[in-house]
Formats: C-alpha cells, structure tokens, sequence
C-alpha cells in the first residue's frame, strides 16, 4: 500500500468495471424517468412541488456522485490505463446523455418564478431561497427557447471554435531556445516551466521565444479577440444587459459596487505592489527587474526540500495551529489516503480538489516533487478540502455551488496559515525571505498582474464602442496601456511582452467575459480575512467556519456582512492591501 496514492474504493460499492457501467447506465435511466415526470409541468408547481423537485434533484446527484466521480479520478490518476479511459469515456457519455434529459428544468423553473415571483420567498423554500433568487435574476435576460438554441449553435460554431483553435494552435507548437549553447524544441507546457528556472538569461530568453512566437501570429489573435469582444456586446444588446459586467456579476452572484470599490482600491495601490518589486530588485541585486524576475526564486534560496511526512507534518500542523477541527479534517485526508502525490507518467498535470459531497469528505491530487511551492499546493489543495468538509456537513449540494469569488477562500488562507507556520520554524534569514517572497510573488499576480487583465478587457470594449478597430497593434497598446497602469515603470519589459495577452486562453472561452475579477476579489477578500484573524484572534475562527459552511447559500457580500465586513466599501478591501504591506515589512526588516 502506497500512502501517496489514493483510496479510490470508499467511493463506490464495488470497483468492478462492470457494476460501475451498470450505475451510469441507471443514472441515464433515472434522468428520464425525472424527464418523464416533470417536463412541461413544472410551470403548473406550487411550493411544497418545487419543494420535492429541487430536494429530488439534490438526492439523484447524491445517489450517483460516487460512481461519476470514481471514473473521472481513475482517469486523472492515470490516464494511460486502458479500464480508466472506457470508463472515464463511458462516464462523460452518461453524464451528458443525463444532463439532456434534465436541461428543461433550469428553463422551466425560470418561466415559474417569472410568473410566479413569490414563490421565493414561500416559507416552505426557504432552504432553496438564495439558489431561487439566483435563478430568478436570470430571468429577465434569457431570450426564447428558439432564439436560446440558436445563441447555443451560434457559439459551438463561432467562439467555441476560437477557443479550440486557440487551444490547438498552444498544444501543437513548438519553441526553439538554446541553452547552455544547445539548441532544444520545447512544447509550450514544457518552456514557460522555464519562467521559474534560477538562471537569469534562461528565464529572459524563454519569454522572449515564446512572444516572440505567439507574436508572428498576431492576425489569428487579433482577428479571434476582435470577434469575440464584438460578439459579447450583440450579445449583451440581446439579452439587455445594462453593461458588458452584468453576464459576470450575475455568474459571480457580485454587485457592480463591489467590483468598482475592488478595483479602484487596486488602483490607489498599485505603490505598494511596485514598493515590492523594487524591493525584489534589491534582493536579487538588481537596479530594477525585468519581466522575467517577476515570479523568479531569489538568487540565495536554499531551495529547501520536504520529504512527505515533513510536508504532511508542517501542512497538518499549519491547520490545527489554528483550529483544532481544521487540523483533523486535513489529517483525516491524509489518513484515509484521499492525497495522491505520487509522480508518475500518464498521471493529469496540476492539482485540484475534487469535493466529495456523500461522502463528506473530498479528494486531492498534486505531483509532489518536495519544494516548499509542493507543500503550499497541498495547503492550498488541503483548504479546498477543509471548505467541502464544512460546506457538505451543513449544506445541500444545491447549496454547494461555489462561485469564484468564494471559492478560493479556503485554500488561500491556508496558504496564508503555511506560511506563518513556516515562518516560525524556519531556522535562517533566507528560507524566511524564500517564504514571504513566495507570498508576496503570488499576491502580485492574483491581485495586481489579473486587475491589468481586467483593466485591459474594458478598454477593448470601450475602444470597439467608440468605433475603433481593433488590430493585433491596437490591442498590444491597449495591453501594455492596461499593464502599465499596474507596474507603472518598476519592471523593464522584453518588447515582445506587448503580445501576452495572446496566450490567455480565458479571452477565448464562449460566455466567460470578465473572468479575472474574482481572483483579485478571492485574494484580497483572504488577505482582508486573514488581517481580521490577527486582530481578533480565537474569536475569528467561528466566523470563518460559518463562512465555509454557508456554501452558495448566501451571497459572498452576505457573507461579509456577516462577517462585519462591507464589499461595496473601499475601505474593506484597503485591509487586503494592508496585510500584503505588513508582509512587505517583514521582508524589509529581514535584510
Ligand atoms: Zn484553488
């Protein structure tokens, strides 16, 4: 048995490929049967029926989670196993073939409560009461049944197209670079793993044959932007959308007040990221630092490696400093073996945490190589556990739909708790310098590096509304105008950099317009927290615990009030910024 391999038995009753056909096969079945009973009739439901369709929904999802999510972890674990891909094939069909015969509901329930708008507040939902005013919110902006199918094929054959083509054009280059006089071809995957290597010139060079690339190609992307931007605003003119934010403020359950009090504090602060930077200037000695030192280690890093019990220890430790509960939810994870860690080939890159909400519990995979960045991912991927432990203890799984803004909220602040863990036991001045850096370096791209992307998506729609057209030169000005607004001049940039905005597959995605908000909205809502925590102390942990719990049930800006906290203020987000200052202070006063 091998501890840093998953369990993947507790998820089902037999781990026979052929019971595990035969439950997906049910659940396709028990979707129609659902299909048969209610389609078309659920405009004609008073409460206590919506009541018995949405709790019948919930306990379907139950019912089938295990075996759904047993196929798609076989598969991440190793992707090469021939069982693992038929039955992770066999899965995707099911749940596809499933998702058909359910998509009337979501239609249906919007016709109900567009003509029956008090049945959000029918005592008898209350439990429902926040996914119903979500639903009902969608409402006034979804076209005819017709008109949806077509906006649906319209997308499949246009943005969808882009996206892929995008995607495609990524995956299949390769980048030329020379290193250490030999010359190498390099998948995309593989070079930008070099924007982190310790030598200086390799990480300059790297970025500049990959723009340098992306850049020759400028007519592909431009001419894909430029339709999908000009897509988004026909768009938001059909669905009567009060502006080009609305898609995203209704998907993010966020009010526009709240975004614009986030980014205009980014803005007055956008001093103490650059203070940072030349600070990490200083550090690396350095008058200034280039593009490529940005997320770069420092030059006198220790490099320090973690064996896994040290990183199970420290993780473990980190959480239960903190909260007795949180400390026995990550070792539960451990201890049960739902943490596959192991590296090997045919085993899905990255990490996540997969919530397994029958189960209460949830699964995580990383590749640990034993850097401290390998025992942060599992903090970070141990705290999107610790969400789902509270959140499947007091919430349906309706009620467990996390958006981005809050979705993050576990994970970074037990990020934040790794590092004040390791802060403590870390015996030299450097390894202290290697941790804060590392804090610091992710808080300026989450928070600082995503506004400009925010910044820059704006202004493309505001130059295609003022009829400017807009080439692959006209949007690397408006990138680099939007960049420069955050690092202003304290990064000297390669001059290919102008063409970074090519490789963010985000800009691609059909119905995903303004998706980088939430990261700056995630990171300074954490860091905010985190600040709270240190003034408060033992008092802060329920309040966090009850934040964790309320899944999707209340919006994030009612789960800050609860928290005393008010989103639309810039005050608010001001106490993000400050913790990020005092982490700055440290690492001053550690020179
Ligand atoms: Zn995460």
């Amino acid at each position: 048995m091998n501890e840093m391999q998953w369990d993947l038995s507790q998820l089902v009753e037999s781990t026979d490929p052929a019971y595990i056909v035969d439950r997906l096969e049910k659940m396709v079945a028990e979707a129609g049967a659902m299909n048969e009973r209610y389609k078309g009739k659920i405009e004609g439901l008073d409460a206590a029926g919506l009541f018995k369709l949405l709790e019948s929904r919930d306990e379907f999802m139950l019912k089938y989670e295990g075996a759904a999510m047993y196929c798609n972890l076989l598969y991440s674990a190793n992707s090469t196993d021939p069982v693992a891909q038929q039955l992770n094939d066999a899965m995707r069909r099911a749940t596809l073939r499933a998702g058909q015969q359910l998509a009337f509901m979501d239609l249906e329930l919007g016709k109900l409560l567009a003509s029956r708008p008090e049945l959000v507040q029918a005592p008898e939902l209350e439990e429902f009461r926040h996914l119903l005013e979500r639903v009902r919110m969608r409402v006034p902006h979804q076209l005819s049944e017709a008109e949806e199918r077509l906006a649906m094929s319209k997308d499949q054959n246009g943005i969808d197209a882009w996206s892929q083509l995008q995607g495609d054009w990524l995956s299949t280059r390769s980048f030329r670079i020379t290193i250490d006089g030999e010359e190498k071809e390099l998948p995309y995957g593989q070079i930008i793993g070099l924007y982190e290597d310790p030598r200086r010139d390799v990480r300059k060079e790297a970025n500049r044959v990959v723009y340098d690339t992306l850049g020759k190609d400028e007519i592909l992307w431009s001419t894909a932007l430029r339709s999908v931007c000009a897509d988004h605003i026909q768009m938001c003119a059909w669905r009567k959308y009060p502006s080009v934010l609305t898609q995203s403020l209704i998907a993010n359950d966020v009010e526009e007040g709240a975004v614009r009090a986030l980014m205009s504090t980014i803005e007055r602060n956008v001093g103490v990221y650059q203070r940072y930077l030349a600070l990490k200037a200083k550090l690396m000695g350095l008058p200034k630092l280039g593009n490529w030192d940005i997320i770069a280690p420092l030059p006198d890093d220790p490099g320090r490696k973690y064996s896994w019990s040290e990183a199970r220890k420290n993780v473990v430790d980190a959480y239960s400093r903190f909260d007795p509960q949180f400390g026995e939810y990550a070792g539960d994870m451990h201890e049960r073996r739902h943490i596959d860690a192991e590296v090997r080939r045919g085993k899905v890159s990255g990490a996540f945490c997969a919530t397994w909400f029958d189960g209460r519990s949830a699964y995580v995979l990383q590749s640990f190589n034993g850097l401290v960045g390998d025992v942060y991912t599992q903090a970070h991927e141990l705290g999107h556990a610790i969400h789902a432990y509270l959140g499947s203890r007091a919430q349906r799984p309706s009620n467990y739909e996390i958006g981005s803004c809050i979705a993050e909220c576990g994970s970074t602040f037990g990020e934040l708790l790794l590092t004040e863990h390791l802060l403590s036991i870390s015996p030299s001045k450097e390894e202290k310098r290697a941790v804060l850096c590392k804090v610091l370096d992710e808080f300026g791209m989450a928070a600082f590096q995503v506004s400009a992307r925010y910044f820059f998506e704006h202004s493309m729609y505001d130059a295609i509304n003022a009829g400017r057209f807009l080439d692959g030169q006209t949007i690397a000005g408006l990138w680099t105008a939007a960049r420069d607004k955050i690092y202003g001049d304290a990064v000297e940039w390669l001059p290919e950099m102008k063409w970074e905005w090519t490789m963010k597959l985000h800009y691609y995605i059909p119905n995903y317009r303004f998706y980088n908000y939430p990261y700056v909205f995630a990171q300074l809502f954490v860091f905010a927290m985190y600040r709270l925590y240190l003034e408060q102390g033992e008092a802060f942990v329920p309040k966090i615990k009850a934040l964790l719990s309320a899944g999707s049930s209340r919006s994030p800006g009612e789960l800050a009030n609860e928290l005393g906290f008010d989103i639309s203020s810039e005050e608010f987000w001001q106490k993000g910024i400050d913790q990020a200052e005092e982490f700055i202070r440290q690492l001053e006063s550690l020179q």
